[in-house]
């Protein structure tokens, strides 16, 4: 039997479910990898906010993550919320370690409800940190702003993050007040390339995460970046638009609508 890629993943655990450690492994599998889950924070949450992100110590990140990594074949690493200094520390000895490892970065700033999840300086340690390191960072418009201190500029944001050391930065326009989504991805030296999406009515908790794990996955397969970049995009778009409202808040992302099709076929 191949054996699936796997995905080392640095994700905190939203109990609903809807993002976190729980939408990257369903991600994950439905691009045919295993998530290797490294737990970093314990986030008290439903679908409308964030209560309460309680960051593990970063000794108990590097454990789990250590013993992992001296185990399994790891082809691509996939890291979103950290929560703390610490962790990034923890995070960053060990990207340091296994510079062969893909880093794929969705940065976590702010919940879909307000709450923040990252104090500035938690985000300035990312930036020092972990962008040197990065291969390609996803964030959200609001996202790349607050990383770069460039509000009115996507091109000029981008082009900070990859000052900072990520080698491609591809900024999603959920978030913009544009009729399609338009998202776009820049890497050193080449032509930025766009693509635009149907706006779907609702807003989804989760779909940043889903989106970089897809790619996290797509990347493990070794599809190019374009090619990555474009599936896992359609991949997310899909999940949107079979999504689900099952709370008082956001909708979910419907990861494992193709298992769906399957049964309605059968
Ligand atoms: N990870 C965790 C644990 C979260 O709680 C959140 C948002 O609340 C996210 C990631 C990011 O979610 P989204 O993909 O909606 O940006």
């Amino acid at each position: 039997m191949p054996q699936p890629p796997i995905v080392l993943v640095f994700a905190g655990h939203d109990p609903t479910g809807g993002a976190g450690i729980c939408a990257d492994i369903q991600a994950l599998a439905s691009q045919g990898c295993h998530a290797a889950p490294i737990v970093t924070c314990i986030t008290t949450q439903d679908t409308c906010n964030v209560f309460e992100n309680s960051p593990l110590s970063g000794k108990l990140v590097a454990a789990q993550a250590e013993a992992v990594l001296a185990d399994l074949p790891i082809a691509a690493c996939k890291i979103s919320l950290l929560g703390s200094i610490e962790i990034i520390e923890a995070v960053q000895q060990i990207l340091l370690k296994h510079p062969q490892i893909p880093v794929i970065v969705d940065p976590v700033l702010v919940a879909g409800g307000g709450y923040s999840l990252t104090q500035d300086q938690v985000r300035d340690a990312i930036i020092k940190k972990l962008l040197p390191l990065t291969q390609i960072i996803t964030p959200n418009s609001p996202e790349a702003s607050a990383l770069t201190g460039i509000a009115d500029s996507l091109d000029a944001a981008a082009a900070q993050l990859m000052d900072y050391g990520c080698q491609y930065v591809c900024i999603t326009g959920t978030h913009e007040q544009t009729p399609m989504v338009k998202n776009t991805l820049y890497s050193h030296g080449q032509q930025k390339q766009s693509w635009t999406w149907t706006r779907l009515s609702d807003s989804y908790h989760g779909s940043g995460c889903t989106f970089a794990a897809s790619l996290a996955g797509l990347l493990a397969q070794g599809f190019d970046m374009t090619t990555a970049v474009y599936k896992a995009q359609q991949y997310t778009w899909t999940t949107i638009q079979h999504g689900f409202k099952p709370g008082h808040g956001q909708a979910l992302p419907n990861r494992l609508f193709f298992n769906q099709d399957a049964q309605i076929c059968e």
